[in-house]
């Protein structure tokens, strides 16, 4: 089998948008990066700005409802959509610079950040991708809250959703994910809440960026003041965190996932899992 190499962007490309949760407008440059150099953000808005390498196992737990890398001044909040778009489009190597505290929401889901990427273009590299094949049983639990994680040729993602509300009722998807798969059937899924946490996030100063197009607000019956790309639009959306989320270890997993109620905290912290014991300390 040909080996399979890293990639990076092929052309520089700019966009802009504003915060989900800060509503605040903020510009994006992706630059191409060198093989081995992995996926950096920078803040170019505060003063000695450090690099935040997502392949050194930087996972944060502390923020809820959306994944933040970095500490302080030099975090970037709400990469999730982004890293799984990073994902689908194989690129290892990319530097993400950034005016701000968070990455535009675009349309809420990861189709933008695909097509902004496609736009810039793949550049195969020379060096080898490092892949972590799962070699045995993984699990994280919280309670009514689980990630396991089995040995598998391809990767597999099988999500369980259960929320107290008609509209997002108790269900299954499973799904093998390539490149084809997940910009069909998982990418354009959009971010949601329910109707009845929206003020609290509001009052929270939470969901300050969000609106009806890039957020389904959910009630008994379904999305407000939009119409679902896909009856199970919710459900898919969680499958894309976790695959944004898993990309963290910024190489991909060969392994099936199954995961119960699973958000951002739990997340990170089967990420963690995995860079300890497939990551660190190896090539
Ligand atoms: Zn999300």
């Amino acid at each position: 089998m040909a080996e399979i190499r890293q990639k990076t962007i092929r052309d520089e490309i700019s966009f802009s948008g504003k915060g989900l949760q800060t509503g605040a407008q903020v510009s994006v440059v992706c630059r191409p990066a060198g093989e081995g150099s992995g996926i950096v953000f920078l803040r170019t808005d505060t003063e000695n700005s450090v690099p935040i390498r997502v392949n050194d196992g930087i996972f944060s737990v502390s923020e809820k409802r959306r994944s933040t890398i970095g500490m302080g001044p030099h975090s970037v909040q709400t990469i999730e959509h982004l890293m799984a778009a990073l994902w689908a489009l194989e690129i290892d190597n990319v530097q993400i610079d950034i005016n701000g505290a968070e990455l535009p929401a675009l349309d809420g889901s990861a189709k933008g950040f695909l097509d902004i990427l496609g736009a810039a273009g793949i550049s195969e590299q020379n060096a080898p991708r490092h892949i972590v094949k799962i070699t045995e049983k993984e699990e994280v639990s919280d309670g009514k809250a689980s990630i396991t994680i089995l040995p598998n040729e391809s990767f597999k993602v099988s999500y369980s959703i259960d929320y107290a509300i008609s509209s997002i009722p108790r269900e299954t998807f499973t799904i093998t994910l390539d490149n084809n798969s997940f910009i069909k059937e998982i990418a354009p899924a959009r971010t949601f809440c329910l109707k009845q946490e929206a003020e609290q996030l509001l009052k929270a100063g939470l969901g300050k960026g969000a609106d009806c197009e890039n957020t389904l607000v959910m009630d008994e019956t379904g999305p407000v003041g939009t119409v679902l790309r896909f009856p199970n639009e919710p459900l898919r959306h969680k499958i894309l965190d976790l695959v944004g989320d898993m990309y963290m270890l910024g190489r991909p997993i060969m392994g099936e996932i199954i995961a119960e109620r699973s958000g951002h905290a739990l997340n990170a912290l089967m990420a963690e899992k995995l860079f300890q014991k497939y990551v660190r300390n190896r090539s």
